[in-house]
């Protein structure tokens, strides 16, 4: 058994929830259900960023606190648990869990015993949407790529993080992979940056920049503490590193496997930054990132503009959580952007109830209708356990799906593990008709229909962590053999 800490990017609380946040949510989701499934000791982290300097903006333009504009905020977010059947273990809010600050407070304290802060005038050109000092380097044409606008020179005295003192550690962690950054190509990025040489870089701000927002820096109430150093130590802080807790003993410096999953723009700060601060600190680096790429809409970059229309609550709502999560890990490529377009989602609506449903649906009747005829066993007596698949050709497809499945999310191939399910789904159909049971008698027919069902159960078990819901549903659907409610697992949608 693995004690496998999994955590997605705490989110901007000042957009709306969108699909590229559905999708990193649902991808956590299912590496960290697909653990508890196969035995080990997890947990799954999720919260918001909210100590960003435009959450005082954003506030002010909504004409509320920054504190209550930032507790309704995160209140959204956390609120996709329920649409997406999202089971992380626990949420933590950067400006208001008591168990942030003190942990970011050891955290300065430890980097600055190791001499790896430094105060310094900088003068630089810092993007605000970024929240960051951009190089020549990370420009594109003179703009942040990210945000599309030109970073504003700004003169000032900081702290800085030594971030070069650590260049050959992290070289060394990452080339040897004791520190895993998947896919391979942003690992090769994240190599290609170093080999560039690390800049030291800014951590905290002058206060009165900060609007009186965000944690100060301890022993220098002049600065506050800058958002990635802040953001970033969220990881440790839920764990109640603050404190010297027992949980950060156990998922973190004692964890098999520490794993942040998180887009591809902030593979550097995951990757550079956040293991030369715990490595300054004394920490464990993180085992593993995981990173995606975006999500597009009808070709076009998520932004406000688009408003609702990438509303994962809404898409929820109106598809069902099975649905939407289905189209996360069939439709989003391993690498490279995913344009998003509504009926995709039907079409996978539509898969789910054509492919699964049905082969659960018929399979339960023909259970039920066996046993009308009187000499078949009781299938769905409660107790009935379900046995193995004896068909050989069957059985071959449905033993081989575990295997499949746990190579494919061990290298983040999401969309590679729910193909061997589906293709497990897809033999299980040919096979029943195939083998055409309603034609059938007796002893012959009962066998078909016991494969039939034994394949149900085994598939449920493997869909689990990509469709909670709908694997529950199957569950219980075998267990009542009740085919009224195998008709309705997954809903049609026209
Ligand atoms: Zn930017």
């Amino acid at each position: 058994m693995s004690r496998f800490y999994i955590t997605n990017a705490i989110a901007y609380v000042n957009g709306d929830p969108h699909l590229g946040h559905a999708l990193e949510f649902v991808q956590t989701d299912v590496l960290a259900r697909h653990r508890r499934v196969r035995g080990d000791d997890v947990r799954y982290l999720s919260g918001t960023d909210e100590n960003a300097l435009k959450n005082v903006h954003a506030a002010a333009a909504a004409g509320l606190g920054a504190a209550e504009f930032v507790a309704d905020r995160s209140a959204i977010f956390a609120g996709l648990r329920e649409p997406l059947a999202l089971s992380y273990d626990d949420f933590i809010r950067t400006s208001a869990d008591p168990r942030h600050r003190p942990g970011v407070e050891r955290l300065w304290r430890a980097c600055a015993e190791a001499g790896d802060l430094e105060l310094r005038s900088y003068t630089g050109r810092y993007c605000g949407g970024c929240e960051a000092f951009l190089d020549d380097a990370d420009l594109v044409d003179g703009v942040c790529p990210e945000h599309g606008t030109a970073p504003e020179p700004v003169e000032e005295r900081n702290w800085f993080f030594r971030l070069s003192r650590h260049a050959g550690a992290l070289a060394a962690a990452i080339e040897s992979g004791e520190l895993d950054i998947t896919p391979e190509h942003r690992r090769n990025e994240v190599l290609a940056v170093l080999r560039g040489g690390l800049a030291d870089f800014s951590v905290s701000r002058p206060r009165e920049r900060a609007g009186g927002w965000g944690i100060p820096v301890p022993d220098d109430p002049t600065q506050v503490i800058y958002v990635w150093f802040d953001a970033l130590a969220n990881y440790v802080t839920a764990l109640g590193y603050g404190n010297g807790g027992a949980a950060h003993t156990r998922w973190w410096r004692d964890a098999d496997e520490r794993v942040h999953l998180v887009g591809k723009g902030i593979t550097r700060f995951h990757a550079l930054y956040w293991p030369a601060i715990l490595r300054s600190a004394g920490e464990p680096l993180p085992t593993r990132i995981l990173v995606h790429d975006y999500v597009t809409v009808d070709g076009r970059k998520i932004s406000k503009s688009l408003g609702g229309a990438a509303d994962p609550a809404d898409l929820a709502a109106r598809y069902g959580a099975d649905a939407l999560r289905w189209w996360v890990v069939r439709d989003v490529p391993r690498s490279g952007d995913a344009d998003f377009r509504e009926e995709q989602v039907a079409r996978r609506a539509n898969e789910l109830a054509d492919g699964l449903g049905n082969l659960v649906s018929r399979t339960v009747s023909l259970a039920a209708r066996g046993e009308a005829d009187g000499p078949t066993r009781n299938w769905h007596s409660p107790g009935v356990s379900i046995a193995r698949v004896a068909d050989p050709g069957l059985a071959a497809v449905i033993d081989s799906v575990p295997g499949k499945v746990d190579a494919a999310l061990a290298r983040f191939d999401l969309r590679a593990a729910a193909d061997a399910v589906w293709g497990a789904v897809e033999e299980a159909n040919r096979f029943v008709s195939a083998r055409r049971p309603w034609e059938l008698h007796g002893d012959a027919r009962a066998a078909v229909v016991a494969d039939a069902l034994a394949a149900c159960a085994a598939i449920a078990a493997e869909i689990a962590p990509f469709l909670p819901g709908g694997a529950e549903r199957i569950a219980a659907a075998l267990e009542s053999g009740d085919p009224g409610a195998a008709r309705r697992l997954f809903p049609k949608v026209a």
